[in-house]
Parts: C-alpha cells; structure tokens; sequence
C-alpha cells in the first residue's frame, strides 16, 4: 500500500506557516487545529523546516517562557526528510523510526502535496492487517 492511500482517506490539507511568525503563534495554530507539527514554508510554498510540538517544549526548557516571542526559523528543523505519495507506507515508518520523528511532508514534483502523521500510518496499517486476517479466516472457512 502507497501513501497515496493515506492522500485518498485524509486529503492534501497541509497546514504551513511563514519562517517569521513567533513560536506563540505557532502554538496557537497546533492547539487550534489539533495537530503536532506544521510545516514552515517560503512566499512559492517552498518547504524551509518543520515545526513539531517537541521543538516547542525544548525551546520552552532551554529559553524559558520569553522563547514564545522567537521566530520559528530559529526552532524549526531545517533538513525535513519527505516521501512522495508512490512510497510504500513502510518505508514510511522505516524513515519514521529511524529519524524519531512523527511526521513527513509529501512532496510530488516538487509540490507540497500532504503530511502523513505516525497516526496515519498506524491507522491504514490496522485496516491492513484487519482486512487480511478476514480474508484468511473466509479462506479456512471455504476449506471446511
Ligand atoms: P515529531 O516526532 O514529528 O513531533 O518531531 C520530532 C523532531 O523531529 C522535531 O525536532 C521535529 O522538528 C523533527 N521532525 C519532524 N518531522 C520531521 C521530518 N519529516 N524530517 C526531519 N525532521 C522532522
């Protein structure tokens, strides 16, 4: 199965944010829109790093509350590992455990086209094994 998959089920919706804007408002956005991470883009949506909620908490524990006036270019992780929706989701989750992060963009062509969350891919790969472990037990069954 593809990320693609993923693509049909949830959409393109991908929440950005421009490098300037303040750690505050960023944590405004994530609590608004219950997410865990955006992704930081330029004016042509040109992806510049990712902001997730542990970038948050570290800025927090190192800088104190004042960190929340901080632009997020200053946070954010500037090499974002990104997939395209004909990857495989478990080279996905390969990526995912490897890096210890939770999160990757989709790009196409060099478009911003998604983000599929750990989430995500736990949810399609329980549908996935649920639908097998269905499919063997109608298999047993026609044999008996
Ligand atoms: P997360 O588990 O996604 O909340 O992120 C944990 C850490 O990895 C944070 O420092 C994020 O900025 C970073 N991160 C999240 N997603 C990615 C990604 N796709 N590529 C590189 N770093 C990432």
């Amino acid at each position: 199965m593809t990320v693609a998959r993923i693509m049909k089920d949830k959409g393109h919706t991908v929440v950005t944010t421009p490098p300037h804007c303040t750690l505050k408002e960023i944590v405004d956005i994530l609590a608004a829109k219950r997410i865990g991470a955006i992704m930081v883009t330029d004016d042509v949506k040109t992806i510049k790093g990712i902001i997730s909620e542990r970038d948050i908490v570290r800025a927090l524990a190192n800088g104190g509350a004042s960190a929340l006036d901080d632009s997020v270019s200053l946070h954010m992780t500037r090499n974002v590992v990104t997939c395209t929706s004909h990857d495989h989701i478990s080279h996905v989750m390969a990526e995912m455990t490897r890096g210890r992060f939770r999160h990757m963009p989709v790009v196409d062509a060099g478009i911003l086209t998604g983000i599929v969350s750990i989430g995500d891919v736990v949810k399609i790969r329980i549908e996935e094994t649920e639908a097998e472990s269905r499919s063997l037990r109608e298999y047993i069954q026609m044999g008996t």
